[in-house]
């Protein structure tokens, strides 16, 4: 169906940051399949890890154990401090468990129609409930009836929380994105998710944090909530977690790792050991090759760069990013500026209209990172003084 307006361009071969398309051109990769492919294309220690994988047992059901996916969820929980873990297949289904885990907690509390508080330009999922979650209209129209029991509030906005609490009982939780990606890269005040702890504690609420885009290192961290001291209740990620192989999953701790019980929730393909062998390769080449803490010096190296090469310009609203998350919000509609790039041998993305979004790869080279800061800046500044 012809659900994606796609470039005129297609790709045969990776290799790390590199792409090449059927016509032999090479592109600088600095989207990374949407914050997919951290470790870049074809990294050898995923794919070995996938195909010795197959050759042993692809898959079983979730009707069995599988020692690979407990290991998985082992490695997860240590590395969030979350204590269960149910698997998926993709960001929106990790959120749509997230999303059943707060009405089971809200009736758990007795309230009879329990609500979630969304913010304003979030990006949830396209399914049903995640699309009601997103706070995005263009991800919703045509789709009504929506699914009840979401209350929307302005992003980075602790006061219209709190009068939310003051006029509802019936909610159970908040959804929120710790840096927004698809809404354009905005990275709230820095009180903002302890704001939100804080009354999630005063109210009995659960925080639950979307982690799909930001989380496995992107920002820095490998949750951006750690960049506070926080604990959400339950954090969901996805994307990063398989470089490419699908694998979504939701974790909770406290009374919120205990609500799905046998027989509430559950999925074919959910952590298969084929799944849990690409993940674990993943968390592990994370680990020995330290690309989180790279992954914040190199998105300070980008920052910078962008701020020297690009603050002064007229038309440059904002540069702003967390880690390998990048906006450069402009005065102005730039989605041509997609074309531009692709047509230079570079992969950027727009979002939100006006903001040229950045997702590099975590592997990805100081140099590297100085050819996307030139190549990039180059191309705003043409397309701002035309
Ligand atoms: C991409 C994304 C999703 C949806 O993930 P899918 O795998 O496309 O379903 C949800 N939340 C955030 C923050 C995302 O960036």
């Amino acid at each position: 169906m012809s659900t994606y307006a796609r470039l005129p361009v297609q790709f045969e071969r990776g290799e790390g940051v590199w792409l090449w398309d059927t016509e032999g051109k090479q592109y600088l990769d600095a989207l990374s399949g949407i914050a997919v492919c951290g470790l870049g294309h074809a990294h050898p220690t995923v794919a070995e890890a996938i195909s010795a994988q197959a050759r042993r047992l692809i898959h079983t059901s979730n009707l069995y154990g599988i020692p690979l996916q407990a290991a998985l969820a082992d490695r997860l929980s240590q590395l969030s401090a979350m204590r269960r873990v149910f698997f998926c297949n993709s960001g929106a289904e990790a959120n749509e468990a997230a999303i059943k885990i707060a009405r089971l907690y809200g009736h758990g509390r007795d309230t009879e129609c329990p609500a979630i508080i969304v913010m304003e330009n979030s990006f949830h999922g396209r399914t049903l409930a995640t699309l009601t979650a997103t706070g995005n209209r263009r991800v919703q129209a045509g789709f009504e009836p929506l699914v009840q029991g979401f209350i929307r509030v302005p992003y980075n906005d602790l006061d219209a929380i709190r009068t939310v609490a003051k006029n509802s009982s019936d909610v159970a939780a908040i959804l929120v994105e710790p840096v927004q990606g698809e809404g354009g890269i905005n990275v709230p005040d820095p009180g903002y998710l302890a704001g939100i702890r804080e009354i999630c504690n005063e109210q009995n609420w659960l925080m639950m944090v979307d982690e799909i885009q930001t989380g496995i290192g992107r920002t820095g961290q490998w949750f951006a909530y750690q960049h506070t001291k926080l604990l959400p209740d339950v954090v969901t990620v996805a994307k990063a977690l398989g470089n490419g192989f699908p694998i979504g999953a939701c974790l909770a701790r406290g009374d919120a790792a205990d609500l799905l019980q046998p027989g509430s929730h559950g999925t074919t393909f959910g952590g298969n050991p084929l799944a849990s062998s690409a993940a674990m390769a993943v968390l592990d080449v994370i680990e020995a090759e330290q690309l989180v803490a790279h992954a914040e010096k190199l998105g300070k190296q980008l920052l910078a760069g962008f701020i020297e090469k690009l603050s002064s310009l007229d038309g440059v609203r904002a540069i702003r990013g967390s880690g390998l998350m990048i906006g450069i919000e402009l005065d102005r509609p730039c989605g041509e500026l997609v074309k531009t790039a692709l047509h230079c041998g570079l992969l950027i993305n727009v979002t939100a209209e006006r903001v040229v979004r950045l997702l590099p790869p975590l592997i990805t080279s100081e140099k590297q990172a100085s050819m996307i800061v030139d190549k990039v800046s180059d191309l705003v500044r043409d397309f701002l003084t035309g």
